[in-house]
């Protein structure tokens, strides 16, 4: 599978936010979000082909319990229910970043899925086509039901302004999800205006009872590759 990078961090975002954990970003992406913050896994996809017992050798090489399997999207990728396999039999804790929009049986103990909010779709740019896919593609409530369904998960939404929450509240209705398993997430790269957004929107969090998330390796690192 192709792989833009590994490397061991902490876990910036959602229910397991500062626990260390090694990341697998996958290459590879079928939404195009206008704010991606990992281009080079989406809109330029790089990296190499990598064989799945190569990968989980260099995620076991590290010595941590938790392993953070990302993108792109990984549940694109043909290997991924096998390496997550190999995972799970090194004993390792799985969690598995997705956007939801597909469906395959994988070994993950915390399905972390964000669906796509309007606010992600790139209509500025001059390429009509990836705009109108990707607003064809990011929401998708058959598969998220499915996913919800077979694995413990968090719905993490990535929040640009107040309207958003008009959005996240159908979506909600839809997939039928409790509140507790809502996280808001401000969008952004730079922590002035992470802390920005942040502001507004921990009040919405406390007038709807959802988790707020951090981006915690932002806080501490900065928007840079590998951490
Ligand atoms: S789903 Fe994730 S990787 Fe794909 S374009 Fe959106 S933010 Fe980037």
């Amino acid at each position: 599978m192709k792989i833009a990078e590994i490397f061991y961090s902490i876990q910036g975002e959602g229910l397991l936010a500062g626990v260390p954990s090694v990341f697998v970003r996958t290459s590879g992406c079928n939404l195009r979000c206008v704010w991606c913050d990992t281009p080079y896994t989406s809109w330029q996809p790089e990296g190499e082909s990598q064989a799945t017992n190569h990968i989980a050798a260099a995620v076991t090489a590290f010595g941590a319990s938790h392993v953070v399997v990302t993108g792109g999207e990984p549940m694109l990728a043909p290997e991924i229910g096998e390496l997550t396999e190999i995972l799970r039999d090194a004993g390792m804790h799985i969690t598995i970043e997705t956007a939801g929009t597909i469906y395959v049986p994988v070994a993950c103990d915390l399905m972390s899925i964000s669906p796509k909010l309007a606010n992600s779709t790139p209509w500025h740019r001059e390429d009509g086509r990836s705009a109108s896919q990707h607003e064809r593609l990011r929401y998708q409530p058959d598969v998220l039901r499915h996913l919800m369904s077979q694995y413990p998960y968090q719905l993490k939404f990535v929040v640009a302004q107040p309207e958003d929450l008009a959005e996240i509240e159908a979506i909600r209705a839809d997939v039928m999800a409790p509140a507790a398993g809502i996280i808001l997430m401000p969008e952004g790269t730079r922590q002035d205006e992470i802390q920005k957004r942040g502001l507004w929107l921990a009040e919405i969090c406390k007038r709807n009872g959802y988790r707020y998330s951090p981006r915690l390796h932002i806080d501490l690192w900065g928007d840079k590759r590998g951490v």
